[in-house]
């Protein structure tokens, strides 16, 4: 099954798709978790994407559609995989149909995640992550069990993403706005799209998200 999360900034796509991969048994790809590999990594695609994601804005269509284009040819993906932060524009869009079609595979379901701005803000200047597993959490919504201890792996080291401040988000979220809400009519029309109240709590929006993916034709 291969679905995609669609959302603003913040919605709850990575803590979401990290759950529902581990569940259906799919993979979640990721093109920001990529693209900030890429840049720890300091590879050419790091290096031209740091600037553009610390300001908020998307990294060229051509080179997050070879990333996902070379990603998802990878054998542990024939099962299916959760897109979560890709597609982000109309030109992604129809990428992703050429390369699927190309590779006989196809698109199950896209599901957006509605959040109030104001929500989004808040989740995003909260949030921060174990810097040795990836495990996400929040200053209010979701902290550690044991303070300063990350309950998957028991690291003590937390990162915050560079673009994750009151600024930033301002643009993100209007980029969001421009180039990627349109997608929500480009599914709508296409036919599979589903929306899911992400306002709720992190376990109930997973049992609606469950709930939709069970549901699909
Ligand atoms: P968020 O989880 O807040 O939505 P992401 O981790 O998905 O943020 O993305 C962080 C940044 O990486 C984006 O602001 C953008 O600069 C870049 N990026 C991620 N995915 C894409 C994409 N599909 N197209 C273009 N840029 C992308
Ligand atoms: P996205 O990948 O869409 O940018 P994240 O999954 O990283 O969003 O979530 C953003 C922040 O909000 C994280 O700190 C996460 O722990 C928190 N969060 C996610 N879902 C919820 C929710 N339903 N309620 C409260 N906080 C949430
Ligand atoms: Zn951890």
């Amino acid at each position: 099954m291969n679905v995609i999360l669609l959302g603003a900034p913040g919605a709850g796509k990575g803590t979401q798709a990290k759950e529902l991969a581990a569940r259906r048994g799919l993979v979640q790809l990721s093109t920001g978790d990529m693209l900030r590999g890429a840049v720890k990594a300091g590879t050419e695609i790091g290096k031209k994407a740091k600037a553009i994601m610390d300001r908020g804005d998307l990294v060229p269509d051509e080179v997050v559609v070879g990333i996902i284009s070379e990603r998802i040819d990878q054998p542990d993906c024939a099962n299916g995989v959760i897109l979560d932060g890709f597609p982000r524009t109309l030109e992604q869009a129809s990428a992703l149909d050429r390369v699927l079609t190309e590779k006989r595979k196809k698109l199950d379901a896209v599901i957006e995640l509605k959040v109030d701005d104001s929500k989004l803000i808040e989740r995003i200047v909260g949030r921060f992550t174990c810097a040795k597993c990836g495990e996400g959490y929040h200053d209010r919504f979701k902290r550690p069990q044991v303070r300063g201890v990350c309950d998957v792996c028991e690291s003590t080291e937390f990162t915050r993403r560079p673009d994750d401040n009151a600024e930033t988000v301002t643009r993100r979220l209007m980029v969001y706005y421009r180039e990627t809400s349109p997608l929500i009519g480009y599914y709508y029309c296409k036919g599979n799209l589903k929306s899911v109240d992400g306002m709720a709590e992190i376990p109930d929006v997973l049992a609606s998200l469950e709930a939709a993916l069970d549901a699909r034709k």
